[in-house]
């Protein structure tokens, strides 16, 4: 990406970018670059809101950015950074090189295949010629809640699924890539579990709360109205409620009405009968970093019908 402009164009361009590269630098205790005083910054500029978001979400910012501050930092003091002889012309190109934003990446790579890979050969051997998962994990596609990451699955462990709100089409519907994974893992891998994992601040599930009706032209709201039923439940039982808990609640009836719809697949319906396959739901709270985990009672759940609930056991908080 290039960017042309003159000086005052610049100085728009520096400003709009400091707040975050300030909270980023200031969030790197390794890093000995430090722009002036944040606080002032945040009364100069007015960002407060926006520093305080950055830093509950606990981001990284790759040192590819943090080099770019600290020359627009030289930029906004008057010296002249050795990379931006153009400045002295009133002319600023602002370079964002791409192939930087994978520096980081490319480190750690490189200390997952000493660390992990090299450490561990015999095992990722046997994964190039096969996968046996444990689990089919279907979780959010939201950037913020990695399954991986959160609950520490190891290549080879969880054959894993990623959309928007994490939901579970119904079995009648058409096909969709969520359905594949379905059939794959759960028919060729025989996966043994299935964790349907929810999460705080799901922004598909506020797509389907706040939406009045489905716009045709919108893949967002032709997906999320999957999860038309959990939105009436919570519209029946939170409508009193601020939209932000409604949203809580449907986050969590959500799960269970995938869970729910699970059972409407008749070859994963037969496995839990017989005991082959269990079905779990989880909710990540990462607000207070809490994790609740349920398991489907599938003899509970027995006789009740599509909308009528699944009974559950096995409920613990971490
Ligand atoms: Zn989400």
């Amino acid at each position: 990406m290039l960017f042309r402009c003159s000086v005052p164009c610049c100085l728009r361009f520096e400003l709009s970018n400091f707040p975050l590269m300030a909270s980023s630098i200031s969030h790197d205790p390794s890093s000995s670059t430090s722009l002036f005083n944040l606080q002032s910054q945040q009364s100069i500029f007015g960002y407060k809101d926006k520093v305080n978001d950055f830093e509950k979400t606990q981001l990284r910012v790759p040192a590819s950015f943090r080099e770019k501050a600290a020359n627009l930092q030289m930029m906004a003091s008057g010296k002249t950074p050795g990379l931006t002889q153009e400045a002295n012309d009133c002319t600023y190109e602002a370079k964002i090189d791409r192939d930087n934003v994978f520096d980081d990446m490319k480190q750690r790579f490189l200390a997952f295949k000493k660390l992990k890979y090299m450490d561990n050969l015999e095992h990722f051997e046997k994964l190039a010629d096969a996968q046996a998962p444990k689990f089919l994990v279907i979780a959010c596609a939201d950037s913020r809640v990695c399954p991986s990451a959160v609950l520490g699955f190891q290549p080879g462990e969880a054959f894993t699924v990623r959309n928007i709100a994490n939901l579970v089409p119904p079995y009648e519907s058409g096909p969709t890539e969520t359905k594949a994974a379905l059939q794959f893992s759960v028919n060729t891998l025989e996966v043994e579990n299935i964790l349907v994992i929810g999460h705080s601040r799901c922004g598909g599930i506020q797509a389907l709360m706040g939406m009045e009706e489905v716009d045709s032209r919108s893949f967002i709201h032709n997906w999320v109205i999957v999860g038309k039923k959990a939105k009436e439940s919570t519209k029946a039982v939170a409508s009193n409620l601020h939209f932000d808990h409604q949203c809580q609640h449907c986050e969590k009836t959500s799960i269970n009405h995938s869970l729910e719809r699970l059972l409407g697949y008749p070859w994963i319906e037969e496995k839990v009968r017989k005991g082959s396959l269990s079905l779990h739901g989880g909710y990540y709270d990462f607000v207070n970093c809490t994790f609740e985990k349920w398991t489907v009672d599938y003899g509970g759940s027995r006789g009740n019908h599509e909308g009528s609930g699944i009974a559950v056991k096995n409920r613990s908080f971490w």
